[in-house]
């Protein structure tokens, strides 16, 4: 078990750390804590909301979870944050800070520590994707990497891959992403393109993936291809496939330029006949589709909690804003349509929280819940959109303006929408689980 020095409470510290460490450094570090960043408006962003909650209070955490939240915040605030500017620009997240995360514990948290991890839950999860999104984070894909990628290592992996693979994804050594979308298909994924043969001891794959996140930067892509397994039924023809970084045909293509979440690098990718050994595939031949489905639930539910969470610190921020912000010689706070759209906004945000907190609940208890992890994806980023937009109009031709963190969550708010399945392709799940 590692053990956490008080002075230098994030880093060099070991795989295998327990969560009871990290919550006994939270404690022995908590001043600072209450140390609120000022924003770019001079606003103390961070404590606003939490003056502003309703009696509603939220009974989904334990006080070990908010010690660890404690932790982690205290972790933005000394190794990410001050990036974020420099990881913006240059498109992509450091290598170090991922080691850096991962040496804290804050990488797949919920890993036993037999490989490496901290054994805690997905609540420990839910408590990083709130932190990032309230710092708005700029495309540090730590819930990709834990909590949409690894989970398929490990529910699906074979010990020997497990102890392969996990305790690196643990400690940051190893950065993942998952390789479905291709130029000529996103939500029709059964009409995907690339294939893996079966060569003796090797898959042989060739196609282009887009859209990649962590495509530059990962070490291990779980690449989904056809293998052909069942000629006539694309269903039960693909499999999941785990490329490691530098094996030869595995090229990694052009960093695309995007409208928001500037520093998560999001790529091509392509596959041109990569030999991978046999032994990487991921569970059976021909049940790639399968293993998808049973995944791609909490895929939704990490997008809704995040868009929860931004919808939150941007309503939080502008509340202050509206207070301080003057037009004709009074608060903007003070006229009734500023009053109005802010009591729309925390209406949605509040409504919103319920359901996501009860969702996440009945989730982290291992329920299976098809529906409700699309509605909750459906209409936690359509609110989010909502109320970003709203808070961005009370910010007035500031709010237009890229230094101001508004303007840059209404810009990363938009493609909540479209990945991790489109609003669209929620609404025919929703439709199919209500019999229709
Ligand atoms: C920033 C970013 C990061 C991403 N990261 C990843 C990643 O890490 N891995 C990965 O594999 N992919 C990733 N994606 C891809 C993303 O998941 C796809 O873009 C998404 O699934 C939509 O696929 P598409 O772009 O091919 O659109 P299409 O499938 O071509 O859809 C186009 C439009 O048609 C609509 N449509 C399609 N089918 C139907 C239908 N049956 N009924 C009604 N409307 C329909 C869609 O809703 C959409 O509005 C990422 C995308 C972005 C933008």
């Amino acid at each position: 078990m590692g053990t956490l020095a008080a002075d230098e409470p994030f880093e060099n510290t070991k795989r295998g750390r327990s969560l009871p460490a990290l919550f006994s450094l939270a404690r022995s570090a908590t001043e600072g804590v209450g140390a609120v960043p000022k924003r770019l408006d001079g606003s103390p962003s961070a404590a606003a909301w939490s003056t502003l909650r309703s009696p509603m209070e939220r009974d989904l955490y334990t006080p070990e979870h908010e010690l660890f939240r404690t932790a982690f915040r205290q972790f933005l605030e000394r190794e990410a944050k001050p990036k974020y500017a420099a990881w913006r620009e240059q498109g992509s997240v450091d290598r170090e800070a991922w080691r850096k995360a991962g040496a804290a514990g804050f990488l797949c948290p919920w890993v036993e520590e037999a490989y490496g991890g901290a054994g805690g839950d997905f609540l420990h999860s839910a408590v990083i994707i709130e932190e990032m999104a309230k710092s708005y984070d700029p495309g540090f894909a730590i819930a990709l990497h834990s909590d949409v990628v690894v989970p398929y290592l490990h529910s699906f992996g074979t010990e020997e891959q497990k102890r392969r693979w996990l305790p690196g994804c643990v400690s940051g050594e190893l950065v993942t992403a998952i390789a479905m979308t291709e130029p000529g298909t996103g939500s029709d994924l059964a009409a995907i393109a690339t294939t893996a043969k079966k060569d003796g001891e090797h898959y042989v794959l060739n196609g282009s993936k887009t859209f990649i996140s962590n495509g530059q930067l990962c070490d291990l892509c779980i690449v989904v291809a056809k293998t052909g397994d069942a000629e006539g039924d694309p269903h039960r023809s693909i499999s999941l496939i785990v490329v490691e970084a530098g094996t030869p045909g595995f090229h990694k293509g052009k960093l695309l330029e995007k409208m928001g979440l500037p520093a998560q690098d999001t790529s091509e990718l392509h596959f041109e006949d990569c030999r991978v050994p046999a032994s990487n595939l991921l569970g059976e031949s021909g049940a790639g589709f399968l293993m998808l489905m049973q995944k791609l639930q909490q895929e939704r539910l990490v997008v809704a909690l995040g868009s929860q969470a931004a919808a939150e610190q941007v309503l939080a921020d502008t509340v202050r804003y509206a207070q301080e912000r003057k037009a004709f010689g009074k608060p903007i706070s003070k006229f009734q349509n500023t009053q109005f759209k802010l009591a729309e906004c925390a209406t949605e945000v509040e409504v919103g929280r319920a359901f996501v907190d009860r969702l996440t609940a009945e989730h982290a208890a291992g329920k299976y819940l098809v529906k409700e992890c699309s509605m909750a994806k459906l209409w936690q980023t359509e609110m989010a959109q909502r109320v970003i937009d709203t808070c961005l109009q009370i910010f007035g031709g500031y709010g237009y303006m890229l230094e101001y963190p508004v303007t840059r969550a209404y810009m990363d708010a938009r493609v909540q929408r479209i990945y991790a399945g489109t609003n669209e392709i929620m609404k025919i799940i929703i439709a199919k689980q209500m019999g229709l």
